[in-house]
């Protein structure tokens, strides 16, 4: 089905108000589908994939084609993935996650997708968490199918490399980490401890598909809202674009609250650029506020509704 070129505008977001244009958004559709992406999670120490022009900020991430067909990235992805997983595991939610959380508490959102793979919506306390690409807490063997808690595989993977050391110089994203080459020459890499087969994170990599059902009950949960919010993500990854696209093509407003251009700016009927945590906190405590009025009160007035959008 064609896009129609020109979505309606909705909404026209006032550059100083983004929130106070969100809040007003929230008001208006009730049962909302929500994509978010990396930006959601930087906030918490997990560095994301691109710049505000969508480009790559660094090299790209390992392909599945390499994962599985180069002895050597495998090797590497491994080696940066040990150094990179105690400070990833350690991260925390932020405003951003606690806000989602709090929208679903209300009923407000009817299902979360993430394009993340760090379980951050899930520890704020979001239940109805698509996740997208997986999550990086699992592994699996290829061979065998056997899932094995990431923590249980870093233990089994620091006994195989005794006294092995690497100076990570950056964190990057995934629980990954720049280290040095010859300290993953030096890296002995985890195998299946049941059959000896190659283990791979439960996460979707670049160049691999999202699982079928997956994907159906995202879809499934995007025809039962009433309108899409993208939060935090480029879409630059057709995964994550085509939910704007299908919601666009069903003709669902879509909102997105991303610092920096995306893929799907133009079929945006809200278009909101910012702080992904501040934005999303003001709005949701704004429109909570005005979604239970105390008992004894009249429904808000619209005096009521613009003062309560000032910090
Ligand atoms: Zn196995």
């Amino acid at each position: 089905m064609p896009l129609d070129p020109r979505p309606p505008s909705e909404a026209s977001s006032t550059a100083d108000a983004p929130a106070t244009a969100l809040r007003d958004w929230l008001q208006r559709h009730r049962r909302v589908f929500v994509l978010t992406g990396a930006g959601v999670s930087t906030d918490s120490g997990i560095p994301d994939y691109r710049d505000a022009d969508g480009a790559w900020k660094r090299t790209p991430p390992v392909t599945w084609q390499a994962f599985t067909g180069d002895p050597a990235t495998y090797r590497r992805y491994w080696a940066r993935s040990h150094v990179g997983w105690p400070g990833f595991s350690a991260s925390r939610p932020n405003a951003a996650h606690a806000a989602l959380a709090g929208l679903e508490r209300r009923g407000v959102l009817t299902a979360l997708v993430t394009q993340n793979v760090d379980g951050l919506h899930q520890r704020a306390g979001s239940r109805e968490v698509i996740d997208l690409h997986g999550r990086l807490d699992r592994v699996v063997c290829l061979a065998c199918g056997e899932a094995t808690p990431r923590e249980t595989l870093q233990a089994r993977m620091t006994d195989a490399n005794p006294g092995w050391r690497a100076q990570a110089s950056a964190a990057a994203p995934d629980g990954d980490a720049d280290i040095d080459a010859a300290a993953v020459a030096r890296f002995a890499p985890p195998w299946c401890e049941t059959c000896g087969g190659p283990l791979k994170p439960d996460v979707v990599f670049f160049g691999e598909n999202v699982p079928r059902e997956r994907y159906a009950r995202a879809v499934a949960a995007l025809e039962a809202a009433d309108a899409m919010l993208a939060v935090g993500t480029s879409l630059m990854v057709y995964s994550g674009f085509r939910f704007a696209r299908i919601a666009r093509e069903r003709g669902l407003p879509l909102a997105i609250l991303n610092r920096g251009r995306t893929r799907a700016d133009a079929l945006a009927t809200l278009r909101l650029d910012g702080d992904c945590g501040a934005i999303l906190s003001t709005a949701t405590l704004a429109e909570a506020t005005l979604a239970e009025p105390a008992p004894d009160e009249p429904a808000p007035s619209t005096a009521t509704l613009s003062g309560a959008a000032r910090p």
